[in-house]
């Protein structure tokens, strides 16, 4: 998204490719000396190179001396330690006694927190439009493991993915055979012709009125076009079968839209309830793409339960939300950001409008204590990538840094648990406490205090920990036993 010239693109990609290379080697190390049996999905699979046991034997992680951000609270728990068993956090206390077999991180006094989780991206999404339609859907998979490591080296031990195939990445990742973040995926996005995602040619008809029955971008498994109650179920209850923890649907115009513009509202309130109906058949709940009131209130209606975006809404749209115990679902830095240059004018200007809403939205939300997550939907670039923990300075306009800390964690818990049994990882996640699932972080210096620490994570996340393994360790350590 950002206005790079090739040359740009192509530096910061070579050095993308050596951090990638850095990190990927030390995860690699940080992982052989990580606790607990790695989790597998299929266990007739050979044990993956990242998947090696711990080599001295340790059963339990022991991280001490930290100060606390358990995700919830407004203050920090000092002094304390954390027991890890497995990928489960067991203990959370001042003193207790270790066991045998612990690996010990001395946390040093510097800060713990639950791993961050971003509600709102694309991982598939790494190329410009019309080179994802053109590329080979294996050079998709290789970006998306990329892009996975480094994602989970910024701190983001969870994505949402709210659309696009990261069916393959997904396994591999949870398989322990590359690193990277724990998976929600949405897989295809159910979008109607015309609307959000549909960027065939003009010349491409859709399959009912004589066109082909698939096209690149169904293909590469980014969308499902539907029109009509019957279409949207088909395509709902293809999407669940494909082992989505919840659907998402297009029901509205779009900054980067190529045929609706933002005041569109897409789907009528049946197609959109047929969706909403269907995912809660499968106990799991809708997820809407949305910018107006027009949209976002049928969605609402309709039972969509987090809702994507939502920039140009007013009030009566924000209490009806907060009424009904919606999510709204923000971004910031991808409005705050240059245009792409791939960018026609009519794009820029939507851009540019999405940008003018954020503050009424914000401050509404603020005003009506809306559940506000913690999302930043970059795509079309790895370098645009490069930017996700801007997110967190970007909203220190209109949120305090502990408010903004909770919707990175325990808020975008909530959402992650909507899934319900379609939860891919049952367990909580976005928060320090006993009986949680294994991530955390441990920060130089305190980010409650002050946020720009996270504009830098290769410097100041010092430890990085997902489902109970070591993927990053800058510190000192020993073990007892
Ligand atoms: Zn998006």
């Amino acid at each position: 998204m950002k206005g790079k010239t090739p040359q740009d693109q192509q530096d910061s990609h070579a050095n993308s490719r050596r951090d990638f290379l850095k990190t990927a080697s030390a995860a690699a190390v940080a992982v052989g000396i990580g606790v607990g049996m790695a989790h597998t999905t299929h266990a007739a699979m050979p044990a993956s190179p990242l998947m090696t046991k711990d080599e001295e034997g340790h059963e339990t992680l022991l991280i001490k001396n930290v100060n606390i951000f358990d995700g919830t609270h407004d203050q920090l728990k000092k002094g304390m330690s954390v027991l890890i068993k497995g990928n489960t956090i067991v203990e959370i206390s001042t003193n207790f006694t270790v066991p045998h077999n612990t690996k010990i991180i001395d946390g040093g006094g510097r800060t713990l927190t639950p791993g961050f989780i971003d509600i709102h991206t694309h991982l598939q999404f790494n190329v410009g439009p019309h080179e994802f339609m053109a590329a080979p859907a294996d050079y998709h998979g290789a970006l998306a493991l990329w892009e996975a490591n480094n994602t989970l080296m910024r701190g983001f031990t969870t994505m949402r993915d709210v659309g696009g195939s990261v069916w393959g990445v997904k396994r591999a990742i949870d398989e322990g055979y590359f690193p990277g973040p724990r998976l929600y995926s949405s897989g295809s996005v159910i979008g109607m012709t015309a609307g959000h995602g549909d960027y065939r040619t003009t010349n491409t008809f859709p399959r009912q009125l004589g066109g082909a029955s698939e096209t690149e971008i169904e293909r590469l498994g980014m969308t499902y076009f539907a029109d009509g109650v019957p279409e949207v179920l088909s395509a709902s209850r293809t999407v669940m079968r494909s082992g989505a923890a919840f659907i998402k649907m297009f029901v509205g115009g779009a900054v980067s839209g190529l045929y609706d513009p933002l005041d569109v509202a897409e789907y009528s309130l049946e197609e959109i309830k047929a969706a909403a109906h269907e995912a809660d058949r499968w106990n799991t709940y809708l997820a809407v793409h949305t910018y107006t009131d027009k949209a976002t209130m049928t969605s609402i209606e309709a039972g969509a339960k987090t809702l994507e975006h939502c920039n140009l809404i007013g009030e009566k749209t924000v209490k009806h939300a907060v009424k009904n115990g919606c999510y709204i679902s923000a971004q910031t830095g991808v409005y705050l950001s240059p245009a792409p240059e791939s960018f026609t004018p009519a794009q820029v200007a939507r851009q540019q409008q999405a940008a003018e809403g954020l503050d009424n939205l914000l401050t509404l939300c603020q005003k009506h204590k809306a559940k506000v997550a913690f999302g930043c939907d970059l795509l079309a670039s790895l370098a645009s990538k490069e930017t996700q923990c801007t997110e967190f300075v970007n909203r220190t306009k209109w949120f305090s840094n502990v408010e903004i800390l909770k919707q990175a964690t325990s808020v975008n818990g909530e959402i992650l648990a909507l899934s319900g049994p379609r939860n891919p990882y049952p367990g909580k996640l976005g928060v320090i406490e006993k009986g949680a699932l294994a991530d955390v972080l441990l920060i130089n210096g305190n980010p409650l205090k002050d946020l720009d620490l996270l504009l830098n994570p290769d410097e100041n996340i010092a430890v990085i920990v997902k489902d109970g393994k070591v993927y990053k360790d800058t510190l000192s350590q020993h073990s007892i036993g």
